[in-house]
């Protein structure tokens, strides 16, 4: 058997570097940081003394018994919802501004869509003692106030905005734009598994840890390895962080994407979107028959992005992980069955990962599941609350 190994940052055909010369030479040098960096023991120790101390890891592995019972099978959930500020995003963000300090960068640069991960920045560069500066579409701010005034608490400044739809596409842009206005002094922090090389490779280093420790928790626990392996899919760090240390087993791996209110809409990339280039990487991409980016809609803040991460366009492709379908609506009752059986409740985000858990154990009786919980719910109130809260 020949094997092609892909070219550094290529997945297959994905991945690479689609960016303009003036931040060529900021993402070599991001890239050769990380390596050495990710080899270097002191920084590898800093790394896992903040996630301990700071973070609150190890996070658990729950098994949700009574979900079990009512769904047929065996149900353990990867409690990302535990960590500090509440999501996933938190590993990824500690890690970066580490780097970023390594780097001798003091100031740091985010984009944020909901503010999950503006949150973890600016907690991140509170706890480094970094600038941070974190841009957020107009639109976004005014939906998500509480989560501005948190960022503004933790001393980051945050940039309102204005331009195009007046959400995280335009954030994206105005960050970039002072990335490339600063490249000495600023480090761009990107939130998930996307972007051009090395970000996506970097923030599914940081996010492994989920996958790290959930193998560890349940082969110690179990004896064996787990059926299958669940997370949802936005731009797909905490799945692909979950996903990574299993990739060679015999365990299936489910990604979970957001069908909004109906599974023919929504931002389901993977399932409906065709290869392209966004924001500088090749992978797949919601776009019209013209190539424009088009609207996407979840009531999942944190699925609502028209791309996703090159390697999980490759992992597609490859047939490796299978990536399904779950609507508000079915995320909202799995939302509301969680909380009632094991009094947790957790994020819209991760109810699409219940939900397909709850249609696959219907499917297959008995299996062993892992679901990645990867955030708390307590910022999705708003939208459940005027969605009617009883139901389910
Ligand atoms: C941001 C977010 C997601 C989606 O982002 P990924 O990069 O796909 O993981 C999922 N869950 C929660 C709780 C989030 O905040």
């Amino acid at each position: 058997m020949t094997v092609t190994l892909d070219p550094p940052g290529r997945f297959g055909v994905y991945g690479g570097r689609y960016v303009p010369e003036t931040l060529m030479a900021s993402l070599i040098e991001l890239e050769a940081a990380f390596e050495a960096a990710w080899k270097d023991n002191t920084f590898r120790a800093e790394l896992a003394s903040t996630l301990a101390d700071f973070v609150g890891r190890p996070t658990p592995l729950y098994f949700a018994q009574r979900l079990s019972r009512d769904w047929g099978g065996r149900v353990f959930l990867k409690r990302e919802d535990l960590t500090h500020t509440g999501a996933h995003k938190i590993n990824n963000a500690v890690g970066q501004a580490l780097l970023a300090r390594r780097m001798g960068k003091r100031r740091i640069v985010a984009e944020t869509g909901a503010g999950q991960h503006g949150v973890a920045t600016a907690a991140a560069c509170a706890r480094l003692g970094l600038q941070c500066r974190v841009y957020m579409g107009a639109l976004d701010c005014e939906r998500q106030r509480p989560n501005v005034e948190r960022m503004k608490l933790l001393s980051a400044e945050v940039s309102a905005c204005e331009g195009g739809t007046r959400n995280l596409k335009v954030a994206i842009n105005e960050a970039i734009r002072d990335w490339v206005a600063h490249p000495e002094e600023t480090y761009y922090l990107l939130g998930s598994a996307v972007g051009p090389h090395p970000y996506p490779t970097i923030v599914r280093e940081l996010q492994s840890v989920i996958g790290i420790e959930a193998r560890e928790q349940f082969t110690r626990r179990e004896g064996r390895l787990p059926d299958a392996v669940i997370a949802c899919v936005g731009g797909g760090s905490n799945a692909i962080g979950i996903f990574a240390p299993f990739l060679e087993d015999a365990v299936a791996l489910f990604g979970v994407e957001a069908g909004g209110d109906s599974p023919d809409h929504g931002s389901c990339t993977l399932s409906h979107g065709r290869r392209g280039v966004l924001h500088g990487a090749m992978s797949y991409v919601l776009q019209d028959g013209e190539g424009q980016i088009t609207g996407t809609h979840s009531i999942a803040p944190g699925l609502d992005y028209p791309g996703v991460g090159p390697q999980h366009s490759a992992l597609k492709d490859s047939g490796r992980v299978k990536y399904e379908i779950e609507t508000d609506a079915t995320a909202l009752s799995a939302f509301h069955e969680l909380s009632r059986a094991e009094g947790i409740l957790p994020a819209l985000e991760s109810s699409h990962a219940l939900a397909f858990a709850r249609r696959y154990l219907r499917e297959n009786p008995g299996r062993c599941v892992i679901v990645n919980l990867s955030g708390r719910g307590d910022k999705d109130l708003p939208s459940i609350m005027a969605r009617g809260a009883r139901h389910a």
